[in-house]
């Protein structure tokens, strides 16, 4: 979905690949900050990764190999943290990359985590439930000498949920013992937190009432389209809806739908997730007129909120999108290039280290509520997150102002800088 072919719109080369990508941002960072190229290096590079065979016997007695991996970028501030993905894209150097960008979101949100991620290349979609736990199963036993609840906690990520990290903890606690805290993102009845469902996507609303905020914009004249309806872009339609944001058109891998009426109040999001819960699709919900997959992205709306897959917004797009803030709920939504066009024309980013950290913010407070045995209430849940997104913003917002440099530049300096004094106070740089 990277947009290589298309014309220069600015500095950084094309057809980077999603780890050069991160690292374009890093060194942005590293530059502004003075960093010495040793620092960098250490800095950047990935602790450990580690790649898994997992055969899988298919319900039809058939055999079935898949490429699974970790990466543990950076722990210097913590135990490494960083969800699972399960999808067809998801190799090595993908992994790499959402590694990467772990270790800077830990550190803008000032959880006391590390970086890492996971994946397996494989498409859910040709499998059945219980190939799905198979393959789990037997990904968990592969990583499992390298998790824990003080190494490395995964979570869920695309086309993972609460339902396969129970599987993880079954798995995890048949060698170890039981240790819910080895993953979070898990269902409530397990270990799981109140709030931690809903917490990227209202986190990223957190993040959007801050930037309007500061741009002296009202959320009521404020028109919003969502690319996604999986976890987070769901997640974030509900909370903006509930908190007056006109939610004009969302999407998902099959198309987009936009209200019929737009001069309306905009599209009633409780109905379209019941919509899709029964047919697999936001495509149809009533009161609405459908859309291709790309068009959304182009819509005359405020405010855009990718939240699906990497490299959406590119040179191939980026000058018919329309939008005057993008939240990236997503990771890497927009490549460097497509980065630099939007910010030229003064485009408001919030960028995904920031925007999307309202996951692993919950996730930390599930994980506090596992080692202490003792649950938080959901208002405290939301109210922690609120208060943490929004210092977290605030602190980038003014790093952005004191440089002069967009936010997204501003966040990797605040997690590099965070990330940097950690490891010299530890002796590594
Ligand atoms: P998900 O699997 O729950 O949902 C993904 C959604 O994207 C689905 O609606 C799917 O239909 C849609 N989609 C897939 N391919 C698409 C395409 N090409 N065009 C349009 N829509 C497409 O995944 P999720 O957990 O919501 O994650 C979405 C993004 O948010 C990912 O980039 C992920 O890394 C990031 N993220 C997730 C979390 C989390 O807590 N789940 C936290 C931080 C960041």
């Amino acid at each position: 979905m990277h947009g290589a072919d298309e014309p220069a719109v600015g500095s950084p080369p094309a057809g980077m690949k999603p780890f050069e990508a991160v690292n374009h941002f890093f060194n942005q960072a590293a530059d502004l900050i003075g960093l010495p190229e040793s620092s960098r290096v250490l800095l950047s590079t990935p602790t450990r990764e580690l790649r898994v065979e997992l055969p899988l016997r298919r319900d039809d007695g058939s055999l079935e190999v898949f490429i699974g991996y970790r990466v543990q970028h950076d722990n210097s501030r913590g135990p490494y943290k960083g969800g699972i993905r399960y999808h067809p894209t998801a190799d090595l150097d993908e992994v790499r990359a959402l590694a990467s960008l772990m270790t800077w979101k830990t550190a803008i949100v000032d959880v006391p985590y590390g970086g890492a991620k996971g994946g397996i290349e494989v498409d859910t979609s040709r499998l059945s439930r219980s190939e799905l736990e198979r393959l789990t199963r037997r990904y968990t036993r592969a990583i499992s000498d390298i998790i824990g609840p003080h190494t490395d906690i995964p979570a869920p990520d695309m086309a993972t949920n609460a339902q396969v990290m129970a599987w993880i903890v079954d798995e995890y606690s048949q060698q170890h013992g039981f240790y819910p805290g080895v993953v979070t993102g898990k269902p409530i009845e397990l270990g799981g937190s109140l709030g931690r469902a809903e917490a990227t996507g209202t986190g990223c609303i957190i993040c959007l009432d801050q930037v309007l905020h500061a741009a002296g914009r009202d959320r009521s004249e404020i028109s919003v389209a969502i690319q996604g309806f999986g976890n987070v872009g769901r997640s974030a339609a509900h909370e903006a809806a509930e908190r007056g944001y006109r939610v004009v058109a969302v999407s998902d891998v099959h198309g987009g739908i936009v209200t019929s009426d737009p001069s309306g109040p905009g599209l009633h999001v409780a109905a379209v997730i019941e919509h899709a819960d029964a047919t697999g699709s936001v495509i149809g919900a009533p009161g609405t007129d459908t859309l291709s997959p790309g068009e959304l992205l182009e819509l005359e709306v405020d405010v855009l909120i990718p939240a699906a897959v990497a490299g959406v917004i590119n040179p191939g797009n980026v000058d018919r999108v329309r939008a005057e803030f993008i939240v990236e709920g997503a990771n890497g939504p927009i490549t460097p290039r497509a980065d630099a066009a939007l910010a030229a024309r003064g485009v408001h980013i919030v960028p995904d280290i920031l925007a999307n950290a309202g996951g692993v913010t919950v996730s930390y407070f599930e994980w506090v509520q596992n080692l202490q045995r003792f649950t938080w209430s959901r208002q405290r849940v939301l109210g922690e997150l609120e208060s943490t997104l929004t210092a977290a913003y605030r602190t980038t917002s003014r790093r952005s102002e004191q440089l002069e440099i967009p936010l997204r530049q501003a966040a990797f300096v605040v997690g590099l800088e965070r990330v940097r004094d950690a490891s010299a106070l530890r002796g590594l740089l």
